[in-house]
């Protein structure tokens, strides 16, 4: 996700570092690289320009903080303007006060609706609602068995037009024609009658923009009266995404963005030009093709990710998933202060390898982006030699590995089976995994979004 902006940037803000002062030649050049990283993204060039143009405002400008180098300074500004173009301040699904709350898929064909209505309601039904879908694409073949997949996936129900049934009459294709709008009523009642909090609508797309499209998508809506519409956006589809954003915003208008397809998307323009263009924000994105592969899009946590400076809040909150809140909080608590020792880090791992694929993990963690090549080598073999040699050490030394030296790593390498290289390479990437969690946590998300002018 993001990489090579991510390189670019992250390359670009390099440059600056040692330097005492910036002259407005350092600030220049910089924004020039910043200008091709992100036109390079695929993002939308007016979305370019300002950016770039309110960075070497703000960088010239008078703004000097006590605690940051002149160089911080710049990453610090590049950070808090991208967490603007991304949205600001993150945006959570508005529930109606009486429910059902109804949301409601629309989007090109492909873009990912089908998919996301089974993770969103998976999502939702893990913070103790009760979804159910409704299968309103009646228009590409097969869309309605999908959704009941996806469904039963997710374990809830769908509601779709039973097959063979016929609401509005025979279509030109002879196939059943059930009518779209009736079975989004039909589903709003049924989930009003089975008491379902939340009613998810998965609508047709068609493989471009055309009125009929949006006209029945202008239908569903007006007939169910969603508490959200939500556009569904393959990031992959580079700078198609403002066009065919700003038609769905002029057809059916929608109150926010859910970008799918992250996963296979090195450019991500689409996530940078899609807010800024239609003023909507962006509540979710989509990284994969399996339920889990979803999260809250939280613009901080991105721009941090992107400018290579980790993404230790969503790791910590994967982690909260898969252990009590004390263990997260004091694991959250030594990350930042950097007293982690190896004994945290074993459990730490224990509980990583229960999360899943562990290349996304550490892709999280500041600094991944120039580890790419490292992180793609790590596999679980590593891992248990890993563990092995921590749990060859004795508790001292997990609790203090400046202790462990060179007759320990001996005694610790014959006990685990590895070389003493092994086991030197393990304790310093580990004093520098540690070194880097501190510096890089204590500067991450702005505390406050500064007032962007319009
Ligand atoms: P719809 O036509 O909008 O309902 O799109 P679908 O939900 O059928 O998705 C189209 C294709 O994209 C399917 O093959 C999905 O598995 C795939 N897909 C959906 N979301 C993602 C995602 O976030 N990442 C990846 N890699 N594939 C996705």
């Amino acid at each position: 996700m993001f990489e090579s902006l991510s390189d670019r940037l992250t390359g670009a803000l390099k440059d600056l570092r040692g330097k005492g002062r910036l002259t407005d030649a350092d600030i220049d050049s910089t924004a020039r690289e910043i200008r091709l990283a992100l036109l390079e993204a695929d993002v939308a060039l007016p979305v370019v320009r300002a950016f770039v143009a309110r960075v070497k405002e703000r960088a010239k400008g008078h703004e000097v903080s006590a605690a940051l180098n002149p160089a911080q300074q710049i990453v610090k500004i590049v950070n808090e303007e991208l967490v603007g173009i991304l949205g600001g301040e993150t945006r959570r699904l508005n529930l109606a006060k009486t429910p059902p709350t109804v949301i409601m898929l629309a989007g090109l064909q492909g873009a990912g609706k089908t998919t996301l209505a089974g993770k969103l309601a998976h999502f939702l039904k893990k913070q103790g609602h009760t979804p159910m879908l409704v299968a309103c694409d009646l228009q590409r073949p097969g869309a309605v068995d999908q959704l009941k997949i996806v469904g039963e996936r997710a374990g809830v129900p769908t509601y779709a037009p039973h097959p063979g049934t016929s609401v509005g009459g025979e279509g030109a294709l002879g196939v059943s024609a059930a009518d779209p709008v009736e079975v989004a009523r039909g589903g709003i009642a049924e989930a009003r009658a089975k008491q379902h909090d939340v009613v998810i609508v998965d609508t047709a797309g068609r493989l471009g923009i055309d009125e009929e499209l949006m006209g029945q998508a202008r239908s569903i809506r007006d007939a169910v009266d969603p508490d959200e519409v939500l556009f569904v956006l393959d990031a992959m589809i580079g700078q198609d995404a403002v066009t065919t954003a700003q038609a769905f915003a002029d057809g059916v208008d929608f109150t926010g963005v859910v970008l799918t397809k992250l996963d296979g998307d090195a450019r991500g323009g689409a996530a940078l030009s899609v807010r800024e263009i239609t003023g909507k924000p962006i509540l979710f994105a989509s990284t994969g093709e399996k339920l889990d592969d979803f999260d809250v899009f939280h613009p901080d946590r991105m721009s941090s990710r992107i400018l290579g400076m980790g993404d230790v809040l969503s790791l910590i909150e994967q982690a909260e998933q898969h252990m009590d809140q004390q263990k997260a909080e004091e694991a959250a608590a030594k990350i930042t202060s950097g007293e982690l020792t190896l004994e945290d880090f074993l459990d730490q791992m224990l509980m990583i390898r229960k999360m899943g694929p562990i290349g996304n993990l550490l892709g999280m963690l500041p600094g991944a982006g120039q580890m790419k090549d490292a992180l793609a080598a790590v596999d679980d073999s590593q891992l248990d030699r890993i563990q092995a040699i921590i749990r060859g050490m004795t508790p001292a030394e997990r609790a203090d590995p400046k202790i462990i030296n060179a007759s320990r790593r001996l005694r610790i390498a014959k006990g685990s089976g590895v070389t003493v290289s092994d086991v030197n390479q393990l304790v310093d990437r580990f004093f520098e995994a540690r070194k880097m969690m501190s510096q890089m946590a204590g500067f991450g998300a702005p505390k406050r979004i500064p007032k962007r002018k319009q």
